[in-house]
């Protein structure tokens, strides 16, 4: 079994959605490994997102993440890393296919570009990376 580092970044706590992203989840059936609300500062999202560092969403992205609570979800199943995503969508909820998290409650970035409501890692060794850097 794998292990994958999920995010329900601010916009989906704010907005009440974290109770129907987990349901998402636990029905595809993957199980829950350890689950905290959290909130990062600015040290914790510049290791989180170092490879995104010195792009133009990043400043906004930092600042966004910051703007409240995330769940951190340390997630486990078959495959899990690839299964999330493709729960999750395409980054940009825009063109997110429906049946997606991100196709069916993202709203459209033409409104506020970061807000994608979801993070997941990307391989394993982001996966490994990012548990770390949540879950200590
Ligand atoms: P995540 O890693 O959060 O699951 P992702 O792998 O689909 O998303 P990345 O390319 O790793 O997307 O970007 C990380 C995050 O940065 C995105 O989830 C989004 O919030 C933000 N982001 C990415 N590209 C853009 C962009 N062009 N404009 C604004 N924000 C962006």
């Amino acid at each position: 079994t794998e292990e994958t580092l999920v995010l329900v970044k601010p916009d989906g706590v704010a907005r009440g959605l974290t109770g129907a992203i987990l349901a998402r989840i636990e029905a595809k059936g993957y199980a829950l490994v350890d689950i905290r609300l959290v909130e990062p500062d600015r040290e914790r999202l510049e290791r989180h997102y170092e490879e995104h560092a010195g792009k133009p969403f990043y400043e906004p992205l930092v600042e966004f993440m910051m703007s409240g609570p995330s769940v951190a979800i340390r997630l486990a199943g078959n495959r899990v890393i690839e299964g999330f995503r493709s729960l999750a969508g395409t980054t940009d909820p825009t063109s997110a296919a429906p049946g997606t998290i991100r196709g069916d409650f993202g709203r459209d970035w033409g409104l506020k570009v970061q807000q994608n409501l979801v993070h997941g890692s990307d391989s394993p060794e982001s996966a490994a990376r990012e548990l770390g850097i949540w879950f200590r």
